[in-house]
């Protein structure tokens, strides 16, 4: 028996054959040709058909995995119309003479590239997309058909890599699982296997090779690991964790459409994080109260160029649509800092204190003119709320809503409608945002904690550092307080205040933030119902005895706070 561990993309548990799929390889020549102008044309004909094909396979794929999934297709659809791409195609067409394939290749080669640099895995993962509709347009402009994905029953899928175009068009009846040497969690690949409800694991290396074609495997895709052919010990446990996880799912699946209630009948909303269309089917699939946190960087990403109004007007209004109703938190342009283009930034010598997120607004008016006004477009088509990242100082929320007002008139003045009633709130994500939390909570409607940029600034641990993760301890006291600080300010005001860092759906905490009263904690959507779980099994009782146990907060009498100061045990009850 063979044991490879990768990545788990997408849960469950399959017993089957490996079949091990290559993609017909393009051979793409570079050379020179005599008439520009004919080979302009062939480029053009490429591209219609590769949009028709795309309509085409956007309208089968709705009816089979619903309209957010299928929306991949009616992305890539903008991808191709993608200013900067075709910009670079035709000036190499023109300008240098080259043949339409090679110049439609070295166009995706340089965008992809860029973004395989990026550290989010999220961004890396796009490059899939860029050379999944390069592939499109050469197999066009080469007349080649697109390869068949027809496989036997009860196969187990396995590849070097899988493009989100052959991902869909493979026969869930017949292949039970998806196994790829390379590619993250987040390419859109694992998104759709997860859409599809098929098992995947990704990042296996180079320890999966062809050699394992017509093996019989199991995939644990719970735990990550692909078993070439499993001995009857292993076979056995993976029946018994089979069993057990589907009993698992149908218990947390009873909790959908329940309060997130303890039993003594403190309520709290539990709100998802996405980066982007294809997320939201998770939101429903996991009952989510809301959208707490929409990264908008994800639009700037993909592209190589800004997203126009059109192209975030459009997500934002699915977004909010498809919510019917619920909160959407969006927040505005967070890059700069590991999420940084290079045609954005450019180089910095110290990025996470750069100029980045709201500073970048500052810089480039125009950018935040464009989102503001699409966001303004879309808050007509349900409950906007719109986040403001990196705030240090209130002066900037007034320089903020003076930039509103000028959008509001200018759409005004063009007769465009929008809707004023847009809640304006700010990550609490600096040490300055938490010392200056009273004077922001006048200006804002809300707060959202960023606990993954709080920690990094208030314990001076890079985040991107794994070196440092052990000491970025997950109950340090200096945190938890200026969490609790925070959503004392903003309560005074009676306004609210959620978590959307990573720390909110660490299960250990949450009693400790019911505890201090957040209102709302903001999870990737597959935590949601296990937090429910959590939730709906404690019982609160004094919250303020118990943060002062922790050492949260201090008694609220002068006499016992200033002694609890002055060094009284903070783990022990005042009195005790
Ligand atoms: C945070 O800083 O906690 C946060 C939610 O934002 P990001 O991780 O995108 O910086
Ligand atoms: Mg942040």
């Amino acid at each position: 028996m063979q044991r490879i561990r990768g990545r788990a993309a997408s849960g469950g548990i399959v017993f089957g054959k490996i079949k091990f799929y290559r993609p017909d390889e393009l051979v793409i020549k570079k050379h020179k040709v005599q008439n520009p102008e004919l080979e302009l044309q062939r480029y053009h004909y490429a591209k219609e058909l590769s949009k028709k094909d795309l309509d085409e396979l956007y309208e089968r794929e709705i009816s089979k995995i619903g309209k957010d999934h299928a929306e991949i297709f009616f992305i890539h659809r903008m991808l191709i119309d993608d200013n900067g791409f075709e910009q670079k195609v035709v000036s190499a067409i023109t300008e240098e003479s080259l043949n339409a394939e090679y110049a439609v290749h070295r166009a995706a080669a340089e965008i992809a590239s860029g973004l395989g640099r990026a550290e989010d895995d999220y961004i890396r993962a796009r490059t899939a997309d860029v050379l999944d509709i390069a592939g499109r347009l050469i197999r066009h402009i080469q007349n080649k058909p697109e390869q068949k994905m027809e496989f036997d029953k009860n196969t187990i899928l396995c590849s070097y890599d899988l493009e989100p175009s052959e991902t869909i068009r493979v026969d869930k009846t017949r292949v039970k699982a998806i196994c790829t040497c390379y590619g993250s969690t987040t390419s859109h690949t694992s998104i759709l296997a997860r859409t599809m409800g098929i098992p995947s694991l990704t990042g296996l290396g180079k320890g999966l090779t062809e050699e394992y074609d017509g093996c019989e495997a199991i995939v644990d895709g719970f735990a990550g690991i692909l078993y070439i052919e499993p001995d009857n010990a292993t076979k056995r446990r993976m029946i018994e964790k089979r069993e057990e996880e589907g009993r698992k799912r149908e218990l947390l699946s009873r909790l959908r459409g329940r309060r997130n209630i303890t039993l003594d009948g403190y309520e709290i909303d539990l709100y998802a994080n996405i980066s982007g269309l294809t997320d939201l089917k998770y939101v429903e699939e996991n009952d989510a109260g809301g959208i707490g946190l929409l990264r908008s960087e994800f639009l700037y990403l993909q592209n190589d160029d800004f997203p126009d109004e059109e192209l975030q007007f459009y997500t934002y209004r699915r977004v909010l649509e498809k919510m019917k109703g619920k909160r959407v938190v969006v927040r505005t342009l967070d890059i700069g800092e590991d999420k940084n283009p290079d045609f954005i930034v450019g180089e910095q010598e110290n990025p996470a204190m750069g100029m980045r997120s709201i500073r970048l607004f500052f810089e480039r008016p125009d950018l935040f003119r464009t989102q503001m006004r699409a966001l303004y477009r879309a808050s007509m088509y349900g409950r906007l709320a719109i986040l403001f990242p990196l705030i240090v100082d209130p002066e900037e929320i007034a320089a903020i809503k003076a930039m509103i007002c000028d959008v509001w008139e200018e759409m005004d003045s063009e007769g465009i409608e929008y809707s004023k009633d847009v809640e304006l709130g700010v990550m609490i994500e600096t040490p300055a945002a938490v010392m200056l939390s009273d004077e922001l909570a006048r200006e804002v409607d809300f707060f959202n904690v960023g606990t993954n940029d709080l920690e990094q600034y208030v314990l001076a641990i890079d985040r991107n550092d794994v070196r440092l993760e052990r000491y970025c301890r997950n109950h340090h006291l200096a945190v938890l307080r200026m969490i609790k600080a925070a959503a004392d300010a903003i309560h005074r005001y009676g306004k609210w205040i959620g978590i959307c860092g990573e720390l909110a759906g660490n299960a250990e905490l949450t009693e400790v933030f019911m505890d201090m009263g957040i209102d709302m904690l903001s999870v990737s959507p597959a935590k949601i119902l296990p937090m429910r779980r959590k939730i709906r099994s404690l019982t609160i009782g004094d919250r303020r005895e118990k943060l002062v146990e922790k050492g949260i907060c201090p008694p609220a009498d002068d006499e016992e706070a200033h002694r609890y100061y002055m060094g009284y045990s903070k783990n022990r009850r005042y009195g005790e």
